[in-house]
């Protein structure tokens, strides 16, 4: 049952030869958000075939690009791509023998299906690097066509072949087929070239023995929105937010055994179980928030967190020497234990949601430059509370753990850790870069009565979510639109003139159930709140990031803000 979500990207191009082929036309692929034009004529240089931010193209190969900066720790990138704006960062969806339909489930296509679920999943994290997604249609798989299957070789190894000497070698050499399982990720080795997601409908969609057309497409929705966090986890640990650059540690280079689990001591980034066990954590998440969005879908996301509490119970009753960190470096297992430890955590604490879905990927770049091969475990100290104001070593949260969930029945204690529907989708995340798109940054509000946390009659929502926390560019405008009676404005303070601060009125222009903002640039405004000027508590918060003014010389009067969330 674990097959379709297994991620082993990052071990397989470790050992898998890639090789080159020339070209890399057909396939169908085309870019969502970036020009596609291939219309240059000049000569590629060595180290810039991709100008034009087109898809399943390299912007390096022969030479992995010299670290704009580094130390003895890491060697820190400024690639090509970092040009663009997080919000704008390429998403090209690439797409093979693309033959099903399952457009009986609410009018929509695989394709489309698997884009927008992406698309839901940038727009709720945000996305880093840029992104190539292929989805193979064939289905059973070995129908693929030689030909096909020549094209899909070329072009997911021109994006995804480790970058250096041995480049053209593994390109020319690389065999994908059969894909054994989806994936996604984002390898130190291809890091200049960005992230990929293998998407084979055979293996996703296509899998027999769902129960029902509901099971179906939720562990469908679920392993698309699993390979997306994948994405998110592993490139947002690379980034280093003091100089913006892509930081990747040395010693994998040199030593790549440290990111053998069959060899490892160790993790060399995160335990196996938050690896896997937190893509399944955010899978269930935000394809439960997708999905609250599409009428005539229906996922049950308290079931599928059960059936991984069940999973991880039945493990640890079965073995009495059996402890979380048995899944450090592998094992099926880890995906059920990984999920039912981090929603025992968000049990333990309600900050530790952010912390699972966010905050311990954030954190993971700071804890390693700091104690170097140690930051899968202080990155953990650092994410995830105990309490309302301590904080979790991994090892005493491990030890936890495994007395638990063998401390009474099972319907006990998933009773216990148990949350619902509503909670699971309209729980905030407050991700660290900017999680709004697409252009030209038309946010459509709503408001309906609450679904989740006490007092209050109704409540904004943005993309489906509750009170949903937005992270925006500084100096970019936003245009957000809202319903007659509920007059849509911000303040630096929480609730606004309910919270008693004032309405935030620079740079602001105001048309008929609409409101358009130029985000301040300044850092000491790193936070504005949007409120309703007609009823209190609707609200929420903008973060505000790429701040590039110090803005001393106009900052009268502005309160709140502070250093972030906190969480
Ligand atoms: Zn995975």
């Amino acid at each position: 049952m674990y097959g379709v979500c297994m991620n082993m990207k990052i071990i397989s191009l470790v050992s898998i030869l890639f090789l080159i082929v020339s070209c890399g036309g057909g396939g169908g692929g085309s870019s969502s958000y970036s020009s596609n034009s291939s219309g240059s004529s000049s000569t590629p240089t060595l180290e810039n075939l991709n100008s034009g931010n087109a898809c399943k193209k390299a912007w390096y190969t022969t030479t992995f690009p010299n670290p704009t900066s580094q130390n003895a720790v890491f060697s820190k990138h400024t690639f090509f791509w970092q040009s663009i704006s997080f919000q704008a960062m390429p998403v090209c969806i690439n797409t093979y023998e693309v033959t099903d339909s399952i457009s009986s489930v609410g009018g929509v296509s695989w394709t489309d299906y698997t884009t927008e679920i992406i698309d839901y999943s940038k727009r709720t994290l945000g996305q880093i690097v840029p992104l190539n997604v292929f989805i193979l249609g064939a289905n059973p798989q070995n129908t693929v066509l030689d030909s096909e299957k020549a094209t899909y070789n070329t072009d997911f190894a021109t994006v995804q072949a480790p970058v250096g000497s041995n480049y053209s070698t593994a390109l020319a050499n690389y065999d994908g087929f059969p894909i054994e399982s989806a994936g996604g990720g984002y390898s130190h080795e291809a890091a200049p070239n960005g992230a990929d997601i293998q998407i084979p409908q055979s293996l996703v969609w296509g899998q027999s023995g769902f129960a029902s057309d509901e099971e179906q497409i939720q562990q469908s929705f679920k392993v698309i929105a699993h390979e997306y966090f994948h994405v998110y986890q592993n490139s947002l640990k690379f980034y280093d937010d003091t100089t913006k650059t892509i930081a990747l540690p040395k010693a994998w280079f040199s030593n790549p055994s440290l990111l053998d689990p069959t060899s490892a001591s160790t993790p060399a980034y995160f335990p196996w179980w938050i690896e896997e066990g937190g893509a399944e954590f955010g899978g269930i998440v935000l394809s439960a928030k997708y999905a609250n969005t599409k009428a005539g879908i229906t996922v049950d996301p308290v079931q599928q967190f059960q059936d991984h509490f069940n999973t991880a119970f039945d493990h640890f009753a079965a073995n009495a020497g059996a402890s979380l960190s048995d899944f450090n470096l592998s094992g099926n297992v880890g995906y059920s234990a990984g999920a039912a430890a981090l929603l025992y955590l968000w049990y333990k604490e309600e900050k530790n949601f952010n912390a699972a879905m966010s905050k311990y990927y954030t954190d993971w770049y700071p804890a390693e430059a700091a104690s170097p091969g140690n930051g899968w475990q202080d990155a953990f100290q650092d994410a995830f509370w105990k309490n309302g104001s301590e904080y979790y070593t991994l090892s005493e949260f491990v030890s936890e753990f495994n007395t638990w969930i063998r401390s009474g029945s099972k319907a006990d204690l998933w009773n216990t850790i148990a949350k619902t529907s509503d909670q699971i989708i309209h729980t905030n995340i407050i991700p660290t870069t900017p999680n709004t798109y697409p252009l030209p940054y038309d946010i459509e509000v709503t408001a309906a009565a609450k679904v989740i946390d006490n007092g209050g009659v109704n409540k904004y929502f943005i993309d489906g979510i509750q009170q949903k926390s937005l992270v925006v560019k500084a100096g970019q405008s936003y245009k957000f639109s809202y319903p007659a009676g509920h007059p849509f404005k911000f303040s630096t303070t929480s609730d606004g003139t309910h919270g008693g601060g004032s309405e935030y009125t620079t740079n602001i222009s105001v048309g008929t159930n609409e409101i358009t903002i130029v985000m301040p640039n300044s850092s000491s405004i790193p936070r504005l709140y949007y409120y309703c000027s007609a009823h209190p508590g609707m609200g929420g918060l903008i973060d505000i990031v790429e701040i590039t003014s110090s803005g001393s010389s106009n900052s009268g009067g502005v309160g709140g803000g502070g250093s972030g969330p906190g969480y």
